[in-house]
């Protein structure tokens, strides 16, 4: 049985455009981003841009000049669109960049937003936000001080699967949701590389380092667990129980966490239980309410996504998540509206403080109430 007949699925907005659809016409100007930091995830935004209506890749900064080299090619860059770290604040003269997208490893994600704020640049920063609620706070206010508008890169708010499981939630079309299943993990390292260790002062290995990750699967991927529950409830945790699961692979996870489970409660009484981890695969939500059930499964990811719920399976397009994201934002900047709440650093900051909770209730073994 499709969505629509089983619980009146949501009228696709506008801007879905499924893969391999032809994209609309528009002939107005685009939005000149800035990547800045080029590793994976940057190539995927890259990707993500190609397809773009409303935004174009037009600048870059790297500190490999190797990099900034294949990448000016590749992507027709040119050369005084392209900076180094060092450099980087030179953009404020540069009429060729709207916004600089911050992609580099979490813990400089703050450093990066605020110089771009202070040269006059919009700044989409990816998440974790930042490592600390309080560096989200000296971002928040360098944007608000600049007069630029602050974005996290929340790929899943545009996401139709993702549209939809919120208006279930939040329309309470099953009844009021009790109870919440939302995990996400990587098997992320091989066994070799479990025995061999790894030099934590390694750039590539910035996600197994505390200083730049900030923390483990919990910030990397236990981020879209938590905003799951939260948009489909359309409420904020009250409180927080964690635990940290053992350990297998302990000259690798030496200073962040290898997997966590965690569990929120929200004054509805609803709960959530979630897991997040390098060390296994899991790509699932799962909602139960009064009245039925319904899920993502994968849920999480880039898709594409396999949904159903107790009337029947969900059905919607397969969407590249990057330019949709980017679009969407780029569309109201263009037109100079401010963005909404729940994709800008007011939102991020809120995860940041939940995933310091869920830290500490691991750490201490209490549970942690969030005021
Ligand atoms: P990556 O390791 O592939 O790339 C990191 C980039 O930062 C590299 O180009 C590296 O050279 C550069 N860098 C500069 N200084 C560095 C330093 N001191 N240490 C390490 N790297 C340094 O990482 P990634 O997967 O592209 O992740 C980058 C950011 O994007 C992270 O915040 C991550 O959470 C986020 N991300 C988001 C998604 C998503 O789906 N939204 C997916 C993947 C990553």
């Amino acid at each position: 049985m499709g969505a629509g007949a089983a619980t009146a699925a949501i009228a696709l907005p506008s801007y879905i455009i499924p893969y391999g659809e032809k994209k609309k016409n528009y002939d107005g100007k685009k939005l000149n981003i800035a990547l800045c930091g080029l590793g994976n995830y940057a190539g995927a935004l890259a990707d993500g841009l190609e397809t773009s209506q409303y935004c174009r890749l037009a600048g870059i900064a790297t500190g490999h000049a190797e990099k900034a080299e294949t990448w000016k090619k590749q992507y027709n860059i040119p050369e005084k669109n392209i900076y180094s770290y060092q450099n980087f604040d030179a953009i404020v003269n540069n009429k060729d960049i709207d916004l600089v997208y911050v992609v580099l490893p979490n813990a400089m994600h703050k450093e990066f937003v605020i110089r771009a704020a202070k040269a006059g640049k919009h700044v989409i920063t990816e998440k974790p936000m930042a490592t600390s609620v309080k560096d989200c706070e000296s971002m928040i206010k360098a944007c608000n001080d600049a007069g630029v508008q602050l974005a996290v890169g929340y790929r899943l708010h545009y996401e139709p699967y993702h549209l939809e499981i919120k208006r279930l939630g939040q329309e309470k079309i099953f009844g009021q949701v009790r109870f919440i299943e939302a995990s996400l993990g990587y098997k992320t390292y091989d066994e070799a590389k479990a025995l061999q260790g790894c030099d934590f002062n390694d750039q590539k290995e910035w996600r197994l380092n505390k200083k730049m990750a900030g923390g483990g699967p919990l910030m990397d991927l236990g981020i879209y667990c938590i905003q799951s529950c939260r948009y489909v409830l359309g409420e904020e945790p009250i409180a927080v129980q964690a635990q940290f699961s053992p350990v297998m692979s302990p000259k690798l996870f030496a200073q962040v966490e290898e997997a966590i489970t965690w569990q929120l409660e929200f004054a509805s009484g609803a709960v959530c239980n979630s897991a997040s981890s390098y060390g296994y695969n899991i790509d699932r939500f799962f909602a139960s309410a009064d009245n039925g059930e319904f899920e993502l499964s994968p849920g999480l990811s880039y898709g594409p996504f396999k949904g159903k719920t107790s009337k029947g399976d969900l059905s919607f397009p397969d969407i590249n998540q990057q330019t949709t994201q980017l679009d969407e934002i780029g569309k109201l900047i263009l037109a100079e509206k401010p963005l909404p709440r729940h994709i800008t650093g007011e939102e991020g900051i809120k995860d940041i403080r939940i995933i310091e909770a869920i830290y500490k209730a691991a750490q201490t073994g209490t549970k942690i109430t969030l005021a």
